[in-house]
Protein backbone atom coordinates (compact mmCIF):
# COMPACT_ATOMS: atom_id res chain seq x y z
CA UNK A 1 0.00 0.00 0.00
CA UNK A 2 1.12 3.69 -0.66
CA UNK A 3 1.56 6.01 1.96
CA UNK A 4 -2.02 7.13 2.50
CA UNK A 5 -2.84 11.05 2.44
CA UNK A 6 -3.09 12.99 5.52
CA UNK A 7 -5.89 15.31 6.34
CA UNK A 8 -4.75 17.62 9.65
CA UNK A 9 -7.83 19.32 11.48
CA UNK A 10 -7.32 22.01 14.12
CA UNK A 11 -10.19 22.17 16.90
CA UNK A 12 -11.25 23.41 20.10
CA UNK A 13 -12.91 20.30 21.35
CA UNK A 14 -13.41 16.98 19.66
CA UNK A 15 -16.42 15.04 20.30
CA UNK A 16 -15.86 11.11 19.11
CA UNK A 17 -19.18 9.66 18.62
CA UNK A 18 -22.41 11.40 17.25
CA UNK A 19 -24.99 9.13 19.13
CA UNK A 20 -27.25 10.76 22.35
CA UNK A 21 -23.72 11.42 24.11
CA UNK A 22 -22.38 13.28 21.18
CA UNK A 23 -24.77 14.93 19.55
CA UNK A 24 -25.33 16.85 22.93
CA UNK A 25 -22.36 17.09 23.86
CA UNK A 26 -21.00 19.04 20.45
CA UNK A 27 -23.94 21.18 20.37
CA UNK A 28 -23.27 22.53 23.83
CA UNK A 29 -19.61 22.58 23.13
CA UNK A 30 -20.57 24.96 20.08
CA UNK A 31 -23.13 27.17 21.87
CA UNK A 32 -20.17 28.24 23.91
CA UNK A 33 -18.97 29.83 20.83
CA UNK A 34 -15.89 26.78 20.54
CA UNK A 35 -14.79 25.53 17.47
CA UNK A 36 -16.19 21.60 17.53
CA UNK A 37 -15.49 18.60 15.39
CA UNK A 38 -17.59 15.92 15.93
CA UNK A 39 -16.00 12.43 13.94
CA UNK A 40 -18.00 9.28 13.47
CA UNK A 41 -16.90 5.81 12.27
CA UNK A 42 -20.76 6.08 11.00
CA UNK A 43 -23.54 8.21 9.64
CA UNK A 44 -24.73 10.34 12.52
CA UNK A 45 -28.37 9.28 13.34
CA UNK A 46 -27.86 5.72 12.57
CA UNK A 47 -24.94 4.58 13.81
CA UNK A 48 -24.19 3.59 17.26
CA UNK A 49 -26.87 2.28 20.11
CA UNK A 50 -28.84 5.28 19.76
CA UNK A 51 -31.11 4.75 16.84
CA UNK A 52 -32.18 1.28 18.48
CA UNK A 53 -33.46 2.43 21.90
CA UNK A 54 -36.74 3.23 22.60
CA UNK A 55 -37.94 4.86 25.99
CA UNK A 56 -36.25 8.10 26.74
CA UNK A 57 -36.64 8.14 30.57
CA UNK A 58 -37.11 11.18 32.50
CA UNK A 59 -37.60 11.80 36.11
CA UNK A 60 -40.44 14.63 36.72
CA UNK A 61 -41.51 15.84 40.32
CA UNK A 62 -44.12 17.69 38.91
CA UNK A 63 -45.84 14.35 37.76
CA UNK A 64 -45.73 13.11 41.40
CA UNK A 65 -42.56 11.14 41.14
CA UNK A 66 -40.77 11.09 44.52
CA UNK A 67 -36.94 10.95 44.12
CA UNK A 68 -36.07 9.41 47.71
CA UNK A 69 -38.45 6.50 46.38
CA UNK A 70 -36.38 6.55 42.53
CA UNK A 71 -32.71 6.78 44.66
CA UNK A 72 -33.73 3.88 46.71
CA UNK A 73 -34.86 1.82 43.80
CA UNK A 74 -31.53 2.62 42.09
CA UNK A 75 -29.75 1.61 44.68
CA UNK A 76 -31.06 -1.74 45.81
CA UNK A 77 -31.57 -2.47 41.86
CA UNK A 78 -27.52 -1.58 41.28
CA UNK A 79 -26.92 -3.20 44.35
CA UNK A 80 -25.69 -0.68 46.34
CA UNK A 81 -22.08 0.12 43.56
CA UNK A 82 -24.22 2.74 42.07
CA UNK A 83 -22.60 6.57 41.83
CA UNK A 84 -25.79 8.58 43.78
CA UNK A 85 -23.62 11.76 42.53
CA UNK A 86 -24.33 10.92 38.74
CA UNK A 87 -27.57 9.55 39.98
CA UNK A 88 -28.69 12.95 41.37
CA UNK A 89 -27.25 14.82 38.08
CA UNK A 90 -29.56 12.82 36.36
CA UNK A 91 -32.56 13.33 38.25
CA UNK A 92 -31.61 16.82 38.24
CA UNK A 93 -31.44 17.14 34.08
CA UNK A 94 -33.49 14.55 32.49
CA UNK A 95 -36.63 16.50 31.70
CA UNK A 96 -34.57 19.21 30.45
CA UNK A 97 -32.99 17.27 27.81
CA UNK A 98 -36.35 15.91 26.68
CA UNK A 99 -37.46 19.51 26.39
CA UNK A 100 -34.31 19.94 24.20
CA UNK A 101 -35.10 17.43 21.82
CA UNK A 102 -38.34 18.65 21.07
CA UNK A 103 -37.10 21.92 20.88
CA UNK A 104 -35.02 21.04 18.09
CA UNK A 105 -37.70 19.35 16.01
CA UNK A 106 -38.24 15.92 17.78
CA UNK A 107 -42.06 14.90 16.91
CA UNK A 108 -44.11 11.48 17.19
CA UNK A 109 -45.32 12.28 14.12
CA UNK A 110 -41.64 12.25 12.25
CA UNK A 111 -41.56 10.69 8.95
CA UNK A 112 -38.02 10.52 9.38
CA UNK A 113 -36.01 8.28 12.35
CA UNK A 114 -36.17 10.38 15.11
CA UNK A 115 -32.51 10.09 15.78
CA UNK A 116 -31.93 12.26 12.69
CA UNK A 117 -32.82 14.78 14.67
CA UNK A 118 -29.57 14.98 16.72
CA UNK A 119 -27.88 14.95 12.89
CA UNK A 120 -29.93 17.95 11.63
CA UNK A 121 -28.93 19.86 15.04
CA UNK A 122 -25.61 19.13 14.41
CA UNK A 123 -25.64 20.74 10.75
CA UNK A 124 -27.82 23.62 12.11
CA UNK A 125 -25.45 24.20 14.77
CA UNK A 126 -22.51 24.86 12.98
CA UNK A 127 -20.41 21.58 14.14
CA UNK A 128 -17.90 20.27 11.66
CA UNK A 129 -19.19 16.79 10.73
CA UNK A 130 -16.26 13.91 9.75
CA UNK A 131 -18.60 10.91 9.37
CA UNK A 132 -17.11 6.72 7.95
CA UNK A 133 -14.52 7.98 10.01
CA UNK A 134 -12.37 5.45 12.43
CA UNK A 135 -10.92 6.94 15.10
CA UNK A 136 -8.05 4.36 16.15
CA UNK A 137 -5.77 6.38 18.70
CA UNK A 138 -5.81 9.38 20.97
CA UNK A 139 -2.88 11.62 20.80
CA UNK A 140 -0.73 12.68 23.77
CA UNK A 141 1.44 15.31 23.79
CA UNK A 142 5.22 14.47 22.81
CA UNK A 143 7.48 14.90 26.07
CA UNK A 144 4.70 15.82 29.01
CA UNK A 145 4.91 14.17 32.32
CA UNK A 146 1.08 14.20 32.71
CA UNK A 147 0.05 12.69 29.24
CA UNK A 148 -2.32 15.03 28.47
CA UNK A 149 -4.77 13.80 25.31
CA UNK A 150 -4.60 16.83 22.63
CA UNK A 151 -6.66 14.96 19.91
CA UNK A 152 -7.29 11.51 18.02
CA UNK A 153 -6.14 9.85 15.03
CA UNK A 154 -8.15 7.69 12.71
CA UNK A 155 -8.85 7.24 8.85
CA UNK A 156 -11.86 7.37 6.77
CA UNK A 157 -13.24 3.74 5.85
CA UNK A 158 -14.22 5.27 2.57
CA UNK A 159 -10.79 6.77 1.16
CA UNK A 160 -8.88 5.55 3.13
CA UNK A 161 -7.20 8.88 4.12
CA UNK A 162 -5.63 9.25 7.50
CA UNK A 163 -6.97 12.24 9.71
CA UNK A 164 -5.23 13.63 12.73
CA UNK A 165 -7.40 15.87 14.46
CA UNK A 166 -5.56 18.34 17.01
CA UNK A 167 -7.66 19.65 19.89
CA UNK A 168 -7.62 21.47 23.18
CA UNK A 169 -10.13 19.31 24.49
CA UNK A 170 -11.38 15.58 23.38
CA UNK A 171 -15.22 14.10 24.34
CA UNK A 172 -15.21 10.21 23.78
CA UNK A 173 -18.72 9.80 23.38
CA UNK A 174 -17.94 6.39 21.33
CA UNK A 175 -20.52 4.29 23.35
CA UNK A 176 -19.77 0.87 24.61
CA UNK A 177 -19.31 -2.33 22.75
CA UNK A 178 -19.27 -6.33 22.30
CA UNK A 179 -18.23 -8.78 20.36
CA UNK A 180 -20.20 -8.31 17.08
CA UNK A 181 -23.04 -10.95 18.57
CA UNK A 182 -25.00 -11.97 15.81
CA UNK A 183 -28.56 -10.93 15.25
CA UNK A 184 -28.20 -8.07 17.49
CA UNK A 185 -27.65 -4.17 16.14
CA UNK A 186 -24.56 -3.07 17.67
CA UNK A 187 -21.78 -4.70 15.50
CA UNK A 188 -20.15 -1.35 15.15
CA UNK A 189 -19.93 -1.21 18.73
CA UNK A 190 -16.04 -2.74 19.57
CA UNK A 191 -15.45 -1.05 22.54
CA UNK A 192 -12.68 1.24 20.52
CA UNK A 193 -13.35 4.01 23.07
CA UNK A 194 -12.51 1.94 26.04
CA UNK A 195 -9.83 0.36 24.26
CA UNK A 196 -7.84 3.66 23.03
CA UNK A 197 -8.52 5.23 26.43
CA UNK A 198 -6.65 2.39 27.82
CA UNK A 199 -3.69 2.28 25.40
CA UNK A 200 -2.64 6.00 26.56
CA UNK A 201 -3.22 4.89 30.07
CA UNK A 202 -6.52 5.62 31.24
CA UNK A 203 -8.20 3.65 33.97
CA UNK A 204 -11.26 1.85 32.96
CA UNK A 205 -13.94 0.46 35.05
CA UNK A 206 -17.17 -2.04 35.49
CA UNK A 207 -16.41 -4.78 33.43
CA UNK A 208 -17.45 -7.33 35.31
CA UNK A 209 -20.76 -6.24 35.07
CA UNK A 210 -22.99 -7.82 32.51
CA UNK A 211 -25.83 -6.58 29.44
CA UNK A 212 -29.22 -7.20 30.38
CA UNK A 213 -30.63 -7.09 26.59
CA UNK A 214 -32.88 -10.74 26.11
CA UNK A 215 -33.28 -12.78 22.79
CA UNK A 216 -35.52 -15.36 23.10
CA UNK A 217 -35.19 -19.45 22.90
CA UNK A 218 -36.22 -19.75 19.74
CA UNK A 219 -34.79 -17.38 17.78
CA UNK A 220 -31.88 -16.26 19.60
CA UNK A 221 -29.98 -14.78 16.70
CA UNK A 222 -33.18 -12.43 16.15
CA UNK A 223 -32.86 -8.57 17.05
CA UNK A 224 -36.27 -8.47 15.52
CA UNK A 225 -37.60 -10.70 17.54
CA UNK A 226 -37.34 -8.65 20.64
CA UNK A 227 -37.03 -5.09 19.57
CA UNK A 228 -39.93 -4.95 17.29
CA UNK A 229 -41.13 -1.57 17.80
CA UNK A 230 -37.53 -0.44 18.01
CA UNK A 231 -37.67 2.20 15.73
CA UNK A 232 -40.15 4.67 17.89
CA UNK A 233 -37.64 6.26 19.58
CA UNK A 234 -38.46 8.90 22.41
CA UNK A 235 -42.05 8.59 21.27
CA UNK A 236 -43.28 9.25 24.74
CA UNK A 237 -42.61 11.09 27.53
CA UNK A 238 -41.80 8.94 30.25
CA UNK A 239 -43.52 9.44 33.63
CA UNK A 240 -42.38 6.36 35.27
CA UNK A 241 -39.74 4.08 34.53
CA UNK A 242 -41.08 0.42 34.36
CA UNK A 243 -38.49 -2.04 33.12
CA UNK A 244 -35.16 -2.93 35.68
CA UNK A 245 -33.63 -5.06 37.39
CA UNK A 246 -32.14 -8.32 35.05
CA UNK A 247 -33.30 -11.37 35.35
CA UNK A 248 -30.76 -14.35 34.88
CA UNK A 249 -32.77 -16.49 35.52
CA UNK A 250 -32.66 -17.88 32.25
CA UNK A 251 -29.34 -18.43 32.41
CA UNK A 252 -29.32 -20.04 35.48
CA UNK A 253 -31.68 -22.60 34.60
CA UNK A 254 -29.86 -23.69 31.60
CA UNK A 255 -27.08 -23.82 33.31
CA UNK A 256 -28.98 -25.89 36.81
CA UNK A 257 -31.24 -28.03 34.04
CA UNK A 258 -34.59 -26.27 35.22
CA UNK A 259 -37.32 -25.38 33.66
CA UNK A 260 -37.05 -21.66 32.23
CA UNK A 261 -39.45 -20.43 34.13
CA UNK A 262 -38.74 -17.07 36.14
CA UNK A 263 -38.82 -18.37 39.79
CA UNK A 264 -37.49 -21.43 40.12
CA UNK A 265 -33.56 -20.42 39.53
CA UNK A 266 -32.95 -17.22 41.67
CA UNK A 267 -30.37 -14.57 40.86
CA UNK A 268 -31.20 -11.03 40.16
CA UNK A 269 -34.36 -10.07 39.11
CA UNK A 270 -36.83 -7.75 38.55
CA UNK A 271 -39.52 -7.29 41.51
CA UNK A 272 -38.21 -4.00 42.99
CA UNK A 273 -40.55 -1.55 44.96
CA UNK A 274 -43.02 -0.20 42.73
CA UNK A 275 -44.47 3.33 42.72
CA UNK A 276 -42.88 5.80 40.49
CA UNK A 277 -39.43 4.71 40.64
CA UNK A 278 -36.92 2.56 38.53
CA UNK A 279 -38.37 -0.86 39.40
CA UNK A 280 -40.65 -3.71 39.05
CA UNK A 281 -42.05 -4.44 35.80
CA UNK A 282 -41.09 -5.25 32.22
CA UNK A 283 -38.54 -6.66 31.00
CA UNK A 284 -36.80 -4.81 28.79
CA UNK A 285 -36.27 -1.12 27.71
CA UNK A 286 -38.97 -1.30 24.87
CA UNK A 287 -41.38 -2.85 27.27
CA UNK A 288 -40.97 0.19 29.50
CA UNK A 289 -44.09 2.65 30.05
CA UNK A 290 -41.98 5.09 28.32
CA UNK A 291 -41.95 3.06 24.90
CA UNK A 292 -45.42 4.56 23.49
CA UNK A 293 -46.01 3.87 20.22
CA UNK A 294 -45.55 5.62 17.32
CA UNK A 295 -45.16 5.61 13.35
CA UNK A 296 -42.43 3.44 13.00
CA UNK A 297 -40.08 4.81 10.02
CA UNK A 298 -38.15 2.02 9.58
CA UNK A 299 -41.16 -0.48 8.99
CA UNK A 300 -44.13 -2.00 10.85
CA UNK A 301 -42.57 -2.40 13.93
CA UNK A 302 -43.90 -5.32 15.94
CA UNK A 303 -42.32 -8.70 16.09
CA UNK A 304 -41.53 -10.44 12.89
CA UNK A 305 -44.69 -12.66 12.13
CA UNK A 306 -42.57 -15.60 11.25
CA UNK A 307 -41.13 -15.35 14.54
CA UNK A 308 -42.05 -17.48 17.73
CA UNK A 309 -40.79 -16.23 21.35
CA UNK A 310 -40.50 -18.59 23.25
CA UNK A 311 -38.65 -17.59 26.74
CA UNK A 312 -36.09 -14.79 27.56
CA UNK A 313 -32.90 -15.65 27.96
CA UNK A 314 -30.24 -13.18 28.56
CA UNK A 315 -27.31 -12.39 26.18
CA UNK A 316 -28.23 -10.54 22.77
CA UNK A 317 -25.75 -8.15 23.05
CA UNK A 318 -23.35 -11.16 24.48
CA UNK A 319 -20.17 -8.94 26.15
CA UNK A 320 -21.96 -5.80 26.35
CA UNK A 321 -21.89 -4.06 29.55
CA UNK A 322 -24.22 -2.51 31.96
CA UNK A 323 -25.02 0.95 29.72
CA UNK A 324 -23.93 3.95 32.49
CA UNK A 325 -21.07 1.66 34.27
CA UNK A 326 -18.77 0.49 32.27
CA UNK A 327 -16.06 2.43 30.15
CA UNK A 328 -13.23 5.10 31.22
CA UNK A 329 -13.45 5.83 35.04
CA UNK A 330 -14.33 9.62 35.58
CA UNK A 331 -12.75 11.83 38.44
CA UNK A 332 -15.54 14.21 38.61
CA UNK A 333 -19.21 14.97 37.66
CA UNK A 334 -17.93 16.02 34.31
CA UNK A 335 -16.70 13.34 32.72
CA UNK A 336 -12.87 14.29 33.58
CA UNK A 337 -10.39 11.36 33.63
CA UNK A 338 -7.09 10.54 34.77
CA UNK A 339 -5.78 12.07 31.66
CA UNK A 340 -5.85 15.94 31.32
CA UNK A 341 -7.66 17.01 28.34
CA UNK A 342 -9.57 13.18 28.05
CA UNK A 343 -13.34 13.56 29.02
CA UNK A 344 -16.09 10.66 28.41
CA UNK A 345 -19.91 10.70 28.32
CA UNK A 346 -22.67 8.35 27.61
CA UNK A 347 -22.29 4.39 27.27
CA UNK A 348 -18.04 5.52 26.82
CA UNK A 349 -18.35 6.27 30.46
CA UNK A 350 -17.81 4.09 33.39
CA UNK A 351 -20.17 6.40 35.50
CA UNK A 352 -21.69 4.18 37.92
CA UNK A 353 -25.30 5.65 36.90
CA UNK A 354 -26.64 2.38 36.68
CA UNK A 355 -24.47 -0.14 39.05
CA UNK A 356 -24.27 -3.94 38.98
CA UNK A 357 -27.27 -3.62 37.27
CA UNK A 358 -29.66 -1.76 35.14
CA UNK A 359 -31.81 0.97 36.88
CA UNK A 360 -34.30 1.28 34.83
CA UNK A 361 -35.67 1.24 30.85
CA UNK A 362 -35.11 4.08 29.18
CA UNK A 363 -32.58 6.36 31.46
CA UNK A 364 -29.77 5.12 29.18
CA UNK A 365 -30.43 7.29 26.28
CA UNK A 366 -31.89 9.94 28.51
CA UNK A 367 -28.60 9.25 30.78
CA UNK A 368 -26.20 10.11 27.44
CA UNK A 369 -28.01 13.71 26.89
CA UNK A 370 -27.37 14.65 30.63
CA UNK A 371 -24.02 13.45 30.71
CA UNK A 372 -23.49 14.88 26.99
CA UNK A 373 -23.89 18.37 28.23
CA UNK A 374 -22.30 18.41 31.38
CA UNK A 375 -19.15 17.09 30.39
CA UNK A 376 -18.80 19.17 27.22
CA UNK A 377 -19.17 22.42 29.82
CA UNK A 378 -16.14 20.76 31.29
CA UNK A 379 -14.21 20.36 28.46
CA UNK A 380 -15.31 23.64 27.35
CA UNK A 381 -14.06 25.19 30.42
CA UNK A 382 -10.49 22.70 29.95
CA UNK A 383 -10.48 23.85 26.26
CA UNK A 384 -10.55 27.69 27.14
CA UNK A 385 -7.42 27.77 29.28
CA UNK A 386 -5.59 25.20 27.56
CA UNK A 387 -2.34 25.91 25.02
CA UNK A 388 -2.96 25.20 21.14
CA UNK A 389 -1.55 21.45 20.70
CA UNK A 390 1.29 20.27 19.09
CA UNK A 391 2.32 17.35 17.76
CA UNK A 392 5.68 16.46 16.21
CA UNK A 393 5.98 15.36 12.93
CA UNK A 394 7.71 11.95 13.36
CA UNK A 395 5.39 11.01 16.49
CA UNK A 396 2.63 11.86 13.42
CA UNK A 397 4.36 9.64 11.20
CA UNK A 398 5.24 6.74 13.90
CA UNK A 399 1.36 6.32 15.05
CA UNK A 400 -0.19 6.77 11.52
CA UNK A 401 2.22 3.55 10.44
CA UNK A 402 0.96 1.59 13.39
CA UNK A 403 -2.36 2.44 12.22
CA UNK A 404 -1.90 1.29 8.57
CA UNK A 405 0.34 -1.38 9.94
CA UNK A 406 -2.09 -4.44 8.72
CA UNK A 407 -2.67 -2.93 5.35
CA UNK A 408 1.25 -3.10 4.76
CA UNK A 409 1.67 -6.91 6.28
CA UNK A 410 1.82 -9.47 3.27
CA UNK A 411 0.74 -12.37 5.15
CA UNK A 412 -1.17 -12.97 8.75
CA UNK A 413 -4.46 -13.64 9.98
CA UNK A 414 -8.22 -12.12 9.03
CA UNK A 415 -9.49 -10.02 11.73
CA UNK A 416 -12.82 -12.25 10.23
CA UNK A 417 -11.18 -15.21 11.68
CA UNK A 418 -9.59 -13.69 14.71
CA UNK A 419 -13.01 -12.56 15.36
CA UNK A 420 -14.55 -15.81 15.53
CA UNK A 421 -12.09 -17.31 17.89
CA UNK A 422 -12.85 -14.68 19.74
CA UNK A 423 -16.90 -15.15 19.90
CA UNK A 424 -16.19 -19.04 20.57
CA UNK A 425 -13.99 -18.33 23.31
CA UNK A 426 -16.56 -15.56 24.95
CA UNK A 427 -19.96 -16.22 23.93
CA UNK A 428 -20.42 -19.40 26.07
CA UNK A 429 -23.22 -18.85 28.72
CA UNK A 430 -20.78 -20.31 31.20
CA UNK A 431 -17.92 -18.13 30.52
CA UNK A 432 -18.98 -14.72 31.29
CA UNK A 433 -22.86 -15.09 32.39
CA UNK A 434 -22.44 -17.89 34.94
CA UNK A 435 -18.54 -17.78 35.89
CA UNK A 436 -16.12 -19.59 37.44
CA UNK A 437 -12.44 -19.58 38.19
CA UNK A 438 -11.64 -22.33 35.90
CA UNK A 439 -13.38 -21.07 33.13
CA UNK A 440 -12.34 -17.67 33.12
CA UNK A 441 -8.76 -18.93 33.68
CA UNK A 442 -9.14 -21.20 30.59
CA UNK A 443 -10.62 -17.76 28.59
CA UNK A 444 -8.19 -15.19 29.39
CA UNK A 445 -5.23 -18.06 28.57
CA UNK A 446 -6.69 -17.80 24.67
CA UNK A 447 -7.38 -14.00 24.53
CA UNK A 448 -4.22 -13.13 26.22
CA UNK A 449 -2.52 -15.21 22.99
CA UNK A 450 -4.54 -13.87 20.55
CA UNK A 451 -3.58 -10.17 21.90
CA UNK A 452 0.08 -11.21 22.07
CA UNK A 453 0.19 -13.09 18.93
CA UNK A 454 -2.37 -13.05 16.44
CA UNK A 455 -3.14 -9.05 17.11
CA UNK A 456 0.15 -7.69 15.71
CA UNK A 457 -0.37 -10.09 12.71
CA UNK A 458 -3.68 -9.00 11.55
CA UNK A 459 -4.00 -8.29 7.54
CA UNK A 460 -6.23 -5.99 5.62
CA UNK A 461 -7.07 -5.82 2.11
CA UNK A 462 -8.78 -2.61 2.00
CA UNK A 463 -10.10 -0.36 3.96
CA UNK A 464 -13.11 -2.10 5.51
CA UNK A 465 -10.55 -4.73 6.84
CA UNK A 466 -8.39 -2.01 8.42
CA UNK A 467 -11.41 -1.19 10.20
CA UNK A 468 -12.08 -4.50 11.34
CA UNK A 469 -8.52 -5.32 12.23
CA UNK A 470 -8.77 -2.44 14.61
CA UNK A 471 -12.00 -3.28 15.67
CA UNK A 472 -10.68 -6.97 16.38
CA UNK A 473 -7.59 -5.49 18.56
CA UNK A 474 -10.19 -3.27 20.55
CA UNK A 475 -12.43 -6.45 20.99
CA UNK A 476 -9.48 -8.54 22.59
CA UNK A 477 -8.71 -5.96 24.56
CA UNK A 478 -12.20 -5.69 25.98
CA UNK A 479 -12.24 -9.59 26.27
CA UNK A 480 -9.36 -9.44 28.40
CA UNK A 481 -10.79 -6.74 30.79
CA UNK A 482 -13.54 -8.66 30.77
CA UNK A 483 -12.34 -11.57 32.23
CA UNK A 484 -9.62 -9.52 34.59
CA UNK A 485 -12.39 -7.52 36.03
CA UNK A 486 -14.61 -10.59 36.47
CA UNK A 487 -11.78 -13.46 37.97
CA UNK A 488 -10.72 -10.25 40.51
CA UNK A 489 -14.17 -9.55 41.92
CA UNK A 490 -14.83 -12.99 43.97
CA UNK A 491 -18.15 -12.64 44.70
CA UNK A 492 -21.57 -12.22 43.15
CA UNK A 493 -23.61 -9.06 42.56
CA UNK A 494 -26.13 -7.97 40.20
CA UNK A 495 -25.49 -9.30 36.76
CA UNK A 496 -22.52 -10.79 38.05
CA UNK A 497 -22.53 -14.22 39.23
CA UNK A 498 -19.16 -16.83 40.24
CA UNK A 499 -20.68 -20.21 40.62
CA UNK A 500 -17.39 -20.54 42.75
CA UNK A 501 -18.64 -17.25 44.89
CA UNK A 502 -22.11 -17.41 44.59
CA UNK A 503 -23.01 -14.87 47.24
CA UNK A 504 -22.53 -10.96 47.84
CA UNK A 505 -19.71 -10.36 49.95
CA UNK A 506 -20.09 -6.57 51.94
CA UNK A 507 -16.99 -6.74 53.68
CA UNK A 508 -14.37 -6.53 50.67
CA UNK A 509 -16.77 -5.76 47.46
CA UNK A 510 -18.53 -2.50 47.86
CA UNK A 511 -15.81 -1.26 45.62
CA UNK A 512 -15.24 -0.56 41.75
CA UNK A 513 -12.60 -2.82 39.80
CA UNK A 514 -10.27 -0.34 37.91
CA UNK A 515 -8.46 -1.34 35.20
CA UNK A 516 -5.02 -0.08 34.20
CA UNK A 517 -2.14 -0.70 31.90
CA UNK A 518 0.85 -1.05 34.07
CA UNK A 519 4.28 0.05 33.78
CA UNK A 520 5.49 -2.84 32.95
CA UNK A 521 2.67 -2.27 30.33
CA UNK A 522 0.40 -5.34 31.68
CA UNK A 523 -2.72 -4.67 32.97
CA UNK A 524 -3.35 -3.99 36.48
CA UNK A 525 -6.72 -4.60 38.46
CA UNK A 526 -7.22 -2.66 41.34
CA UNK A 527 -10.50 -1.86 43.08
CA UNK A 528 -12.09 1.79 45.25
CA UNK A 529 -14.44 1.29 47.90
CA UNK A 530 -17.71 3.27 47.58
CA UNK A 531 -18.02 6.09 50.15
CA UNK A 532 -19.46 4.41 53.29
CA UNK A 533 -22.90 6.26 53.01
CA UNK A 534 -23.74 4.74 49.95
CA UNK A 535 -22.86 1.28 51.43
CA UNK A 536 -26.40 -0.68 52.90
CA UNK A 537 -27.16 -0.89 55.87
CA UNK A 538 -25.13 -3.59 57.11
CA UNK A 539 -26.77 -4.14 60.25
CA UNK A 540 -30.12 -5.39 57.82
CA UNK A 541 -29.25 -9.32 58.20
CA UNK A 542 -28.08 -10.46 54.86
CA UNK A 543 -31.22 -12.59 53.86
CA UNK A 544 -33.33 -9.39 53.82
CA UNK A 545 -30.38 -7.12 52.72
CA UNK A 546 -30.51 -9.02 49.83
CA UNK A 547 -33.62 -10.51 48.57
CA UNK A 548 -32.93 -11.83 45.22
CA UNK A 549 -30.81 -15.22 45.08
CA UNK A 550 -27.78 -16.35 43.21
CA UNK A 551 -27.92 -20.26 42.89
CA UNK A 552 -25.76 -21.99 45.40
CA UNK A 553 -26.25 -19.00 47.70
CA UNK A 554 -27.37 -19.52 50.74
CA UNK A 555 -25.99 -22.88 51.19
CA UNK A 556 -22.33 -21.01 50.64
CA UNK A 557 -23.29 -18.69 53.30
CA UNK A 558 -24.45 -21.27 55.80
CA UNK A 559 -27.98 -20.03 55.83
CA UNK A 560 -29.88 -22.51 53.56
C1 LIG B 1 -31.11 -2.61 20.93
C2 LIG B 1 -30.95 -1.57 21.98
C3 LIG B 1 -32.07 -1.04 22.58
C4 LIG B 1 -31.94 -0.07 23.56
N1 LIG B 1 -33.08 0.46 24.10
C5 LIG B 1 -32.99 1.50 24.96
C6 LIG B 1 -34.16 2.19 25.41
O1 LIG B 1 -35.27 1.88 25.00
N2 LIG B 1 -33.98 3.20 26.30
C7 LIG B 1 -32.75 3.57 26.75
O2 LIG B 1 -32.65 4.48 27.57
N3 LIG B 1 -31.63 2.96 26.32
C8 LIG B 1 -31.72 1.94 25.43
N4 LIG B 1 -30.57 1.35 24.97
C9 LIG B 1 -29.29 1.88 25.40
C10 LIG B 1 -29.04 3.22 24.68
O3 LIG B 1 -29.31 3.04 23.33
C11 LIG B 1 -27.59 3.64 24.89
O4 LIG B 1 -27.27 3.65 26.26
C12 LIG B 1 -27.37 5.05 24.33
O5 LIG B 1 -27.94 5.18 23.06
C13 LIG B 1 -25.89 5.32 24.27
O6 LIG B 1 -25.68 6.54 23.64
P1 LIG B 1 -24.19 7.02 23.38
O7 LIG B 1 -24.26 8.29 22.64
O8 LIG B 1 -23.45 6.99 24.66
O9 LIG B 1 -23.55 5.89 22.46
P2 LIG B 1 -23.99 5.37 21.00
O10 LIG B 1 -25.37 5.74 20.65
O11 LIG B 1 -23.65 3.93 20.95
O12 LIG B 1 -23.06 6.20 20.01
C14 LIG B 1 -21.70 5.92 19.83
C15 LIG B 1 -21.25 6.51 18.52
O13 LIG B 1 -19.84 6.42 18.45
C16 LIG B 1 -19.47 6.02 17.15
N5 LIG B 1 -18.17 5.34 17.25
C17 LIG B 1 -17.89 4.17 17.86
N6 LIG B 1 -16.59 3.87 17.75
C18 LIG B 1 -16.02 4.88 17.04
C19 LIG B 1 -14.71 5.14 16.57
N7 LIG B 1 -13.70 4.30 16.81
N8 LIG B 1 -14.49 6.26 15.85
C20 LIG B 1 -15.50 7.12 15.58
N9 LIG B 1 -16.78 6.93 16.01
C21 LIG B 1 -17.02 5.82 16.73
C22 LIG B 1 -20.59 5.10 16.69
O14 LIG B 1 -20.65 4.99 15.29
C23 LIG B 1 -21.81 5.78 17.31
O15 LIG B 1 -22.42 6.68 16.43
C24 LIG B 1 -30.67 0.36 23.99
C25 LIG B 1 -29.52 -0.17 23.39
C26 LIG B 1 -29.65 -1.13 22.40
C27 LIG B 1 -28.40 -1.66 21.75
Amino acid sequence: MTTASQNQVVTDVLVIGGGMAGAFAAITAKEQGLNVTLVDKGTVGRSGATPWAVGFGIFDEKEGLDRDKWIANFRSSGEYVNNLDWLDQFLDESKNRWEDLVAWGYTNEAARHPSLVLRDKLVESDVKLIERTMITTLLTQDDSKNNPVIGAMGFSIDSEEAIVILAKATITCAGAGAFKAPGFPIQGQTSDSDAMAYRVGAAISGKEWNDFHFTYVDAPASCWNQWGGMWQMITGKTTDIGATGVSLNSVYSIHTGENMTSDTAGGPSGGQPSGGGPGGEGSGEGSGKGAASGPSPGGEGGPHPDQSRGEQVLGAAMGLGIHKAEGIWPTSLQGTCNLPGLFAAGDALASMLCGSAYGGGGVSLSGSAVQGVKVAEGAVAYAQQADEPTLSEDAIASLQEAMFAPRERESGFSPAWVTQVLQNTTFPYFVLLVKHEDRLQAALSTITFLREHMAPRLIAKDAHELRLAHETENMLLNAEMKLRASLFRTESRGTHYREDYPARDDENWLAWVLLQKGSDGQMTVTKEAIPDDWKPDLSIPYKERYTNRFPGELEFLGLA
